[in-house]
């Protein structure tokens, strides 16, 4: 493929553009909000091919990211990954695969939260299954989202903006938590406070079911790298790890890819 093909200036040269065809950018605007020094890594993008791909960005009024990606992690912007143009790249539409497995093994039963539901897909498949399920987030624009799609395709689930850090506010209590991408996002206090928060919203013998990114996905682009061990000892009071196995969360092509490492952790609130 030539970067005419591709849809990438030819002015950056061949070495460039074999090497953003193969880490999965083939056209030029997936590249919209990618970081410099995400990009820089890749051998073959110098900085004249650089300046060059953020000229023809600019062109079409987007341009390169500034900071490293995992700057997300630490924002407290969240509302603005749903404003953007271009959805985030978790907010995929569907379900992820993950949890529809879950749901299929009918494991997303009884009264459910998900916490940091984002747009809204997998209470929504949890609520589709009979659970009544109840989705959190920080971001309004998200559970407005959330909102208009239940009510579009005529499911019934409820969705509120909360903190994930402070559920017992929420005054229920759940038999099943789903979490998928949250936990990855804090920091390490954040961490042990989420466990704390999960922990005062969960019956004892309740699940938690949490996909994080895993230490396996290369680079670091996305949010924070998990590890087992991490999980083991976020979880280590108060809970029985059951597993924890690799997974794969599915994202939208503009991340450079179509799926990310991750750890599918199942707890036990004991
Ligand atoms: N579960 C969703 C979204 C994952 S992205 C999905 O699979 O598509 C992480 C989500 O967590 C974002 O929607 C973000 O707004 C939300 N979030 C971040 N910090 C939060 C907090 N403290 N409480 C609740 N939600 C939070």
């Amino acid at each position: 493929m030539t970067s005419a093909d591709a849809g990438l200036p030819a002015a950056i040269g061949a070495p460039a553009t074999r090497a953003l065809i193969s880490a999965g950018y083939t056209e030029l605007r997936q590249l919209s909000g990618v970081p410099v020094s995400e990009l820089r890594k890749l051998h073959g993008v110098g900085p004249k091919a650089l300046r060059l791909l953020q000229e023809a960005l600019e062109r079409q009024g987007l341009s390169l990211g500034l900071g490293p990606a995992r700057d997300l992690t630490t924002t407290p912007e969240w509302d603005a990954v749903y404003t953007g143009a271009e959805p985030a790249p978790w907010d995929i539409g569907r379900p992820q695969p993950a949890f529809v497995r879950l749901a299929d093994g009918g494991l997303l039963t009884g009264q459910v939260l998900d916490a940091g539901c984002g747009s809204g897909e997998n209470t929504l498949l949890a609520a589709s299954r009979g659970a009544q399920a109840i989705g959190i987030d920080v971001s309004p624009t998200a559970i407005e989202r959330a909102r208009a799609k239940a009510a579009d395709r005529g499911i019934t689930a409820r969705f509120e903006v909360a903190d994930a850090l402070s559920l017992d506010q929420l005054g229920l209590t759940f038999d099943t938590v789903i979490d998928s991408g949250l936990f990855h996002v804090f920091n390490d206090d954040d961490r042990a406070r989420y466990v704390t928060s999960l922990a005062s919203v969960l019956r004892p013998g309740g699940s938690c079911y949490l996909m994080c990114f895993s230490d396996r996905q290369p680079g670091t682009f996305g949010p924070r790298r998990v590890s087992q061990d991490e999980l083991r000892t976020a979880f280590s009071d108060g809970w029985t790890v059951v597993s924890i196995t690799a997974d794969a969360f599915e994202v939208n092509r503009g991340f450079g890819a179509t799926a990310a490492q991750a750890w599918l952790a199942t707890m036990h609130r004991t």
